[in-house]
């Protein structure tokens, strides 16, 4: 029976106080705190509030994942996929609604990038819902007397938790690979983007039975904490930093739970003399994720030019930058919007200065942020590349997260795939050469589980994607990945003699 819950909210482009849903009600937190969201368009402005939530709510949304657990694995496995269909053909339908919303609290630009993040995530519950019948097992051939078979069964109870960046397509990820193969969710997502998640849970909470998928919202030490370290919790999958990912893993081997690890990247793009190109131009623009304003673990921000090419390349991307519409992130003419809050806005700003201060280094667009309106009006950081960059400064090394893309020339391929490799990031690459044997050379020797060839595109759902080294451990986005991260095997073997 698919129980349904009101509506908390109008979401008047996401304007209000917009409480949790916990086994499918609205909950504030008992401590009675909100927490703001800053509009990061409008400096001071509210995108909206959320409770400040702690270890009581934790609690209290864990036990309603665990009561919800035995029904909801007790489902048959289509009928768990045809909620997530469902769920999918909504949040279509409320395209608009989700879009305006995810521009107001992360600033992203709604022509370029809310409306496509809406689509994508729309695209996970339908993925994942059509592959549900697809978790099986294996009959293993012990002779006529022994029926040796394996099945998949799910985990329990999954903590999910979520960074700010892709707050929407990242819930959704969490939320499909938990449920479909039968476990129930907690999903803690990061208080500067919280709005769109609690929007999509309660969405998916229309479709679900009370308890299976439920949201709290507060900090990483408070909330977080509480959530990574709950009893019940038996298994942890999370998206952030490489930092934040090694407390998960701690909590995880104190309870010899299993956790997936999804973290951070400084992703090379590598262009060979043969793809000096108006098209590689555009791709390599996407894959430094600039209408993201950077903002992307998946960011190509190294790009490694050939030198025969390097000016006359470096000519025709700045040029294409140059012409970028930066402003208001509701505005459908905009192409790129503002950084999601005043942290990360200095970070990205402090790496700009870091780099200006290198002998040798020089921006050849943008460069440190202009000082006037309208870019003041709110966290505006404008496309910026450096050229003449070592491969072994800070600025080439650090993920910067923002829209600051480095270049690195190269001579021979071994040199550019070594200086690619030299990083203790594993994540993503982008290789572009009309030459297809060099280019699957390179795609099978750059140390990075997400390559690229020849376009700047992101993930679709069926990929695996996740990071070598320290970008994170397991996959996710695919069958494979949600076998792999979200189930447990279990042989049976039956004696027929018997
Ligand atoms: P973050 O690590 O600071 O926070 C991520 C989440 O963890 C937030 O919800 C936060 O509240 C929570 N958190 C923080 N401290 C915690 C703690 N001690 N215990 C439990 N939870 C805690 O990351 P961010 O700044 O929100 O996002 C940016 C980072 O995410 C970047 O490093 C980026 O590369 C990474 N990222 C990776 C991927 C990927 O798929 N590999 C995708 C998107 C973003």
């Amino acid at each position: 029976m698919i129980e349904t819950i009101k509506p908390v909210t109008d979401w008047k482009d996401g304007v209000g106080q917009v409480k949790m849903i916990i086994n499918g009600e609205s909950v504030q937190a008992a401590s009675g705190k909100w927490l703001s969201v800053e509009n990061p368009a409008h400096k001071g402005t509210d995108a909206g509030q959320v409770p400040k939530g702690g270890a009581a709510e934790v609690d209290r949304a864990v036990q309603a994942a665990a009561a919800a657990f035995p029904a909801w694995r007790n489902m048959p496995a289509r009928e768990r996929g045809k909620s997530l269909l469902r769920i999918a053909d909504a949040i279509e339908s409320a395209k608009e609604e989700f879009a305006r919303l995810y521009s107001t609290e992360t600033g992203n630009a709604i022509a370029t990038q809310s409306r496509n993040e809406t689509m994508q995530t729309a695209d996970i519950f339908r993925y994942f819902g059509g592959v549900a019948s697809e978790i099986k097992g294996e009959v293993i051939p012990l002779g006529e007397q022994l029926f040796s078979y394996s099945r998949r069964e799910p985990w329990g109870v999954v903590g999910g938790i979520v960074p700010w960046n892709a707050p929407l397509a990242l819930s959704a990820l969490k939320i499909a690979m938990a449920i479909t193969p039968g476990n129930t969710i907690v999903l803690k997502p990061s208080v500067e983007a919280p709005l769109t998640a609690i929007k999509l849970v309660e969405l998916c909470n229309r479709f679900l039975p009370k308890g299976v998928l439920n949201i709290v919202t507060g900090t990483g030490s408070e909330c977080g904490e509480a959530l990574i370290n709950h009893p019940t919790v038996a298994k942890l999958s999370f998206t952030g930093s490489t930092e934040v990912g090694r407390n998960i893993m701690r909590a995880a081997a104190e309870r010899i739970i299993p956790v997936s690890l999804e973290l951070g990247g400084k992703s090379p793009q590598i262009v060979f003399p043969d793809a000096n190109d108006d098209t590689t131009v555009a791709n390599v623009i996407n894959g430094m994720r600039f209408i993201r304003q950077g903002q992307s673990c998946t960011a190509g921000a190294r790009l490694f030019l050939h030198e025969s090419i390097h000016d006359s390349f470096l000519e025709k991307l700045v040029t294409k930058l140059r012409a970028f519409k930066i402003g208001e992130p509701l505005d459908d003419a905009t192409q790129m919007g503002a950084i999601v809050n005043e942290t990360q806005y200095n970070k990205v700003v402090a790496y700009i200065g870091d780099g200006l201060a290198q002998p040798g280094a020089k921006a050849i667009c943008g460069g440190l942020p202009p000082k006037t309106s309208p870019f003041t009006e709110g966290y505006y950081v404008e496309p910026t590349v450096f050229a003449g960059v070592k491969n072994e400064w800070r600025i080439a090394r650090e993920e910067v997260f923002g829209p600051v893309l480095v270049v690195i020339p190269w001579k021979e391929e071994a040199e550019a795939i070594r200086m690619a490799n030299d990083s203790h990031y594993g994540l993503a690459a982008f290789i572009y050469t009309h030459d297809i044997s060099k280019a699957l050379r390179t795609a099978h020797q750059i140390e990075s589980g997400f390559v690229q060839v020849n376009q700047g595109g992101g993930i679709v759902p069926g990929n695996s994607y996740g990071g070598f080294k320290q970008s994170g451990i397991g996959r996710e986005w695919s069958l494979e990945g949600m076998l792999e991260c979200f189930t447990q095997r279990k042989s049976v073997t039956v004696n027929l003699g018997y």
